[in-house]
């Protein structure tokens, strides 16, 4: 039979060369209105000799994979002809590949899924992480997903224990600072226990990831969402801010909210207009902003806190006073996956192929060109 081990569905974006290794299976809280990830699925936890006998599996994939890489003549080396083949053949299950690809990128990093590990008791995630280091002395970051509200109910001892285990790195979900958005998308957390969770992970030595959307408060919630989601920010000087821009996926409570007409959604430039009211009331931090999410239309507004605070901001006000015909090619270019940064714009050839796809588009959505920015952008979803 062939060997396998179970993952689960998701994993950020900066973790797509990390092993993935499922330690409790969907989210406890699974409420969030704007989240369709785990939704109609039970929340359950897996035992710690079920995870370790799951990082085995992993230890009998890579033997595998490096006898395979001696009998193809690789001398050992986990080479690209190597992963193509594995990955072309069907023989071979979905999480023998992912760890073939994880080697092929150096096996260095792991994440832990689903979507709150911190939810196990300290002392057997610690097992789990101390298990997974011991099995690949190679590993170098471990990280996770966490909620807020588990954070802030761990003490730092606790996590300054899963630090010592080698877990490196936490990703928070943060979404927004103000209590009004986070209820009215049922976040299930508080600002307060999003600043609290926050500084014990900074007190414990583990790096924290912050992800923030803009554009979840809606149109009325907007200045409220910059201005309090900067504040809480400021509060915890996380190691990272990630944009990862509101979007609709269909099946959640708050696109149904949107087509009811009760939650008004904003548009591309509203959400530009937010993002820059929010970088700039971001203060006394070191935070590094990253905007790796492909939802995300400017993706160049990225650097480290404060000596690139002003070069990001330069990059939103080019976007704004771009003349408006100007604005929108750049936005379907982009969703279009033509354009990355605004001198794209610049170059004629990638400028042709944008105004040529802008026109049948428009034909397509009958000149409604923000529909059909707003369709191709969640495309991506
Ligand atoms: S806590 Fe995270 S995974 Fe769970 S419902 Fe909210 S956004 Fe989704």
């Amino acid at each position: 039979m062939a060997l396998s081990f179970e993952q689960g569905p998701i994993r950020p974006p900066s973790e797509a060369r990390s092993l993935l290794l499922r330690v409790t299976r969907n989210c406890p809280w699974n409420r969030c209105e704007f989240c369709p990830v785990y939704k109609g699925e039970r929340f359950s936890r897996r035992t710690v000799a079920e995870i370790k006998e799951d990082i085995d599996t992993v230890r009998e994939m890579v033997e595998t994979l490096k006898r395979r890489s001696w009998e193809g003549g690789f001398g050992g080396s986990i080479d690209r002809r190597l992963v193509e083949g594995i990955l072309q053949d069907g023989r071979y299950s979905e999480s023998f590949r992912s760890v073939a690809v994880w080697l092929y990128y150096g096996g260095e990093s792991a994440f832990l899924q689903d979507a709150n590990s911190l939810v196990m008791k300290t002392p057997n995630l610690a097992a789990v992480v101390s298990y997974l280091k011991e099995t690949f002395p190679q590993i170098k970051r471990i990280t996770s997903y966490a909620r807020s509200s588990t954070l802030a109910r761990k003490s730092v001892e606790e996590l300054r224990k899963l630090r010592e285990a080698g877990l490196n790195r936490i990703h928070v979900g943060l979404e927004s600072g103000s209590d009004a958005v986070l209820s009215y998308v049922r976040k299930g957390v508080t600002a307060a226990q999003q600043i609290e969770g926050g500084r014990r992970v900074a007190a414990a030595g583990i790096e924290l990831s912050e992800y923030v959307m803009p554009g979840l408060g809606g149109r009325r919630l907007s200045r409220e969402h910059a201005l309090e989601t900067a504040r809480v920010l400021n509060a915890i000087n996380p190691d990272f801010i990630r944009i990862r821009s509101l979007a609709l996926p269909g099946g959640t409570g708050l696109r149904e909210k949107w087509e009811r007409g009760e939650f008004e959604r904003p548009s591309d430039e509203e959400m530009v207009r937010e993002l820059r009211l929010f970088i700039e009331h971001l203060k006394g931090i070191q935070s590094y902003v990253a905007s790796d999410h492909i939802l995300n239309l400017l993706e160049e507004v990225e650097g480290r806190l404060p000596e690139d605070k002003a070069a990001m901001l330069a990059v939103i006000d080019r976007f704004l006073g771009l003349p408006g015909e100007e604005r929108l090619l750049f936005q379907l270019g982009r969703r279009l996956g033509l354009f990355r940064n605004l001198s794209d714009l610049e170059d004629p050839g990638m400028r042709a192929k944008a105004q040529l796809m802008k026109e049948r588009v428009a034909a397509q959505f009958g000149g409604d060109l923000e529909q059909a920015i707003r369709t191709l952008a969640e495309r991506y979803i």
